[in-house]
């Protein structure tokens, strides 16, 4: 690309989202940072953070940073609808050419958001960061290392190693994802399938600044089934092939069991002789049993899904604002009250 097709930052409003959930511990540490590292931006910028349902002073300190600065504004979700839920309402609120996505904690560091503005700069529509090092302990680190392996085996769509939310996205890829009406978004999937041009740059992903770890195994769990499930329909195939190959051992053991009955007598030769058999019994039901709950569960999975989706109920619900009005539908309008 030429020079004179690069996009100018200095033109641009660009949107930081942020989604903190019982953040009390970090928040002042984290707007030091980002207002430090954001002078150095050369570009009008706007903090949106969201409050996803905290029950400590989240809230209040968010509030604080909207009256005492501009630029910071906050929005609160009407109870705690999950990380990738307050992230899409941060998005769909943001109003920059391009959206810088950070967590709260900032492991996502704000220092280097200029280079991926960089490479925005060069053309790129969607730039993704890349986890080189994990500072987190090691059971962790192999879970994400396994995880996005067998998603990248399972996904439809080329969903890229080691990445996260942290990104920033050009205005129209913000645009496009946005208008995607999905109950349980994830983005970072979601940002793949949508295309455009992406690269990936690396960083190096530190500890957490303070605080407690706010994504629960439970939510971890939660996140890595819908990554899969939401881009994927192999598993409802492998689901076949398993009952298809456990149904081939089923045939070949009565096969086997109908030929140690007819030729009973070569069979004692060999001591293979029938036998009351009890325990191979239990453990056919029981392993059939288990196969079959394993596939009901897998198709239940995605029965949830269709079901979630033809409920047709609004992403998440907001209660407050604070620095600005809500830009989309699907909240409750800060003075009106109500459902919009
Ligand atoms: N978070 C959220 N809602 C939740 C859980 C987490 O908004 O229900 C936010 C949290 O405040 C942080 C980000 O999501 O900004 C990532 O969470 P955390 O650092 O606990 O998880 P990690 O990704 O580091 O495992
Ligand atoms: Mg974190």
């Amino acid at each position: 690309m030429s020079t004179t097709d690069r996009r100018s930052i200095g033109d641009i409003l660009i949107s930081v989202v942020i989604p903190c959930y019982n953040e009390e511990d970090v928040l002042e540490e984290l707007y030091r940072r980002v207002e430090e590292a954001a002078a150095g931006w050369g570009a009008d910028f706007e903090v949106l953070t969201v409050d996803d349902g905290s029950t400590d002073a989240t809230w209040d300190i968010l509030s604080g940073f909207a009256s005492r600065n501009s630029r910071w504004k906050a929005l609160r979700l009407s109870r705690n609808f999950g990380h990738q839920t307050a992230l899409w309402a941060g998005l769909c609120n943001a109003e920059g050419g391009v959206v810088a996505v950070l967590d709260a904690d900032l492991q996502d560091p704000p220092e280097v958001v200029p280079k991926l503005l960089e490479k925005w700069s060069e053309g790129f529509d969607t730039v993704y960061a890349i986890r080189t090092k994990r500072k987190e302990g090691p059971l962790k680190k192999a879970a994400y290392l396994a995880y996005y392996r067998v998603l990248a085996c399972m996904s439809e769509v080329d969903i890229p190693l080691d990445t996260g939310d942290f990104c920033v996205m050009d205005r129209r890829v913000v645009d496009a994802l946005t208008s995607i009406s999905e109950p349980d978004p994830f983005i970072r999937g979601l940002r793949a399938w949508l295309g455009f041009k992406q690269i990936g740059v690396a960083y190096e992903r530190h500890q957490r600044a303070a605080g407690e770890v706010k994504y629960t195994f439970a939510k971890l769990i939660r996140l890595g089934m819908n990554g899969i499930i939401s881009f994927s329909t192999r598993p409802l195939r492998l689901a076949t092939y398993f009952g298809f190959f456990v149904s081939l051992l089923a045939f070949l053991g009565a096969v086997f069991t109908l030929v140690q009955r007819v030729f009973a007598s070569s069979f004692v030769a060999l001591g293979l002789a029938p036998a009351p058999g009890f325990a191979t019994i239990v453990i056919a039901i029981l392993f059939l049993g288990g196969v079959q709950l394993v596939c009901l569960g897998i198709l239940g999975e995605y029965v949830a899904r269709v079901y979630e989706s033809v409920k047709g109920r609004p992403q998440y619900v907001l209660s407050e604002t604070r620095g600005m009005q809500p830009t989309r539908v699907l909240d409750i309008d800060t003075n009106q009250k109500n459902v919009a």
